[in-house]
């Protein structure tokens, strides 16, 4: 990376690994995406029951082949010969594991996490029931606040995953929600019945956390998702 930008973008991540850690959000900071494996093989104990959230960043950095060929029972949702049931009692089946591992959609330097879901599995995991959540993020996905972070979703994130998801929806074929922007007032709001396919349901916004670490955020100096 250029040194200026380097030195400015690591600014960035100090203020928002001190914030995150003030919210009882632990924080660790990887400089490589290709180390990611081998931490995440000392991080998860052999035998633990891990899932998942879907993520492009968990994809990416080998993440989900680990845990899929190690010494893991991986709770593995997105298998193609799953019926519509089947999908439902493996998500319930994710509440009750070991592990769960997400990206974020953003995550702002106020040390908050934003996630946005359309079936709500993933934020439904990530409040509550795994014992142990990772949140893998590269630096891309850092944002000043809730007002960027929900525009970063608008305008790229949700956008990406809706060609990822093959979803008919505004924003796949014209590059932004069709509700465009946002204020502090209506943060991702869209109105009602502007999209009814897309993948905008549910809105999380991560603060402080009552169980210190529950949460565990390792962040990546490159990026990775969108
Ligand atoms: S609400 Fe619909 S159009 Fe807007 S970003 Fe989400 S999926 Fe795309």
């Amino acid at each position: 990376m250029e040194p200026n930008k380097e030195k400015i973008i690591k600014l960035h991540v100090k203020r928002t690994m001190e914030n995150l850690e003030k919210n009882n959000i632990g924080v660790s900071y990887i400089p490589s995406a290709k180390d990611l494996p081998a931490l995440m093989k000392k991080l998860i104990p052999e035998g633990s029951t891990v899932a998942s959230g879907g993520s492009i960043t968990l994809a990416q950095s080998g993440i989900l082949d680990l845990v899929k060929n190690g010494d893991y029972t991986y709770i593995d949702r997105a298998d193609p010969s799953l019926n519509a049931q089947e999908k439902h009692e493996r998500n319930l089946q994710s509440f009750r594991c070991d592990v769960y591992l997400s990206s974020a959609n953003a995550i702002t330097e106020r040390g908050e996490l934003y996630l946005v879901d359309g079936s709500n599995n993933r934020v439904a995991a990530v409040l509550y029931g795994p014992e142990k959540v990772y949140i893998i993020a590269g630096c891309n996905k850092i944002v000043s606040n809730l007002e960027e972070a929900a525009n970063r979703v608008k305008q790229l994130a949700a956008p990406a995953n809706c060609v990822r998801l093959d979803k008919e929806t505004f924003c796949r074929e014209k590059g932004h929600c069709v509700a465009p922007s946002c204020d502090d007032k209506n943060l991702m709001s869209v109105p009602a019945g502007a999209c009814t396919k897309g993948i905008c349901s549910s809105f999380l916004v991560l603060g402080h956390q009552l169980i210190k670490e529950r949460i565990h955020v390792l962040l990546v100096g490159e990026d990775l998702g969108y």
